[in-house]
């Protein structure tokens, strides 16, 4: 449902709190926020951002980190099935607004391969395709997995072996890039940023954007680039 990233010289987690609290009008049944410090840290929850907030564990530090609100469209609304979503070795973590079409098949293909999963939710085949992929870079990753995937979505991606970005790909669920000083959001809606920055970019369907804290590049699903003042 609601969608919100942040990387800079920051804190992450207050600012993403106040972001999707920002998104709470759109309704929705959970919360879940991850942040990248020493290590991927998550902290989800069925209920309301300020719940989030308050039981939020100690030291839960990191200047990148990604959070949503989740209107449940597959599995119902618990903590488990609140987003953000890891793969088995709790390297990757996933936000995802939209609906995976072909779940089951994929959820079906990888539980045959071993995988165990923890969730009911569509978005949670995303997190281990991601995790299992070899290919080099995280665009790379999350490309391919992205290839995978039918349906609709935004998504935004944080991995442990790639501390310094965010990975984001839209497809028919909104995404906003906003640009600060030093400091780059994202964000589903605008009403989750603007308290930081009015100088935004739109991912169009079909592209993906890597966020660092100098700046974004915009390119396609097949990875070729995309010049976005
Ligand atoms: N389909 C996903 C889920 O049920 C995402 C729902 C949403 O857009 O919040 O977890």
């Amino acid at each position: 449902c609601g969608i919100v990233g942040y990387l800079g010289p920051q804190q992450a987690a207050p600012l993403l709190l106040e972001g999707l609290t920002r998104l709470e009008h759109r309704g929705y049944d959970s919360a879940g926020l991850a942040v990248l410090g020493t290590g991927l840290r998550v902290a989800k929850k069925a209920g309301r951002v300020r719940d989030l907030g308050a039981d939020l564990p100690k030291r839960f530090t990191g200047k990148v980190g990604i959070g949503h609100t989740r209107w449940a469209t597959h599995g119902p609304a618990n903590d488990v099935n609140a987003h953000p979503h890891t793969d088995a070795k709790g390297d990757v973590a996933v936000v995802h607004n939209g609906i995976i079409d072909n779940a089951g098949t994929l959820r079906q293909r990888l539980t045959d391969d071993g995988v165990d999963f923890a969730s009911d939710t569509d978005t949670e085949v995303l997190s281990h395709l991601i995790g299992r992929s070899t290919a080099e870079t995280l665009e790379e990753r999350v490309a391919e997995a992205l290839a995978a995937v039918e349906g609709t979505y935004g998504v935004a991606v944080l991995h442990a072996d790639f501390p310094d970005r965010i990975v984001v790909a839209r497809n028919g669920s909104p995404l906003i890039i906003g640009v600060g000083e030093r400091e780059m959001f994202v964000a589903s809606d605008l009403a989750a940023i603007i308290r930081y920055t009015t100088t935004v970019a739109h991912l169009e369907d079909g592209e993906m954007a890597t966020l660092t804290a100098t700046g974004f590049t915009t390119y396609r699903q097949d990875l070729t680039r995309i010049q976005r003042s």
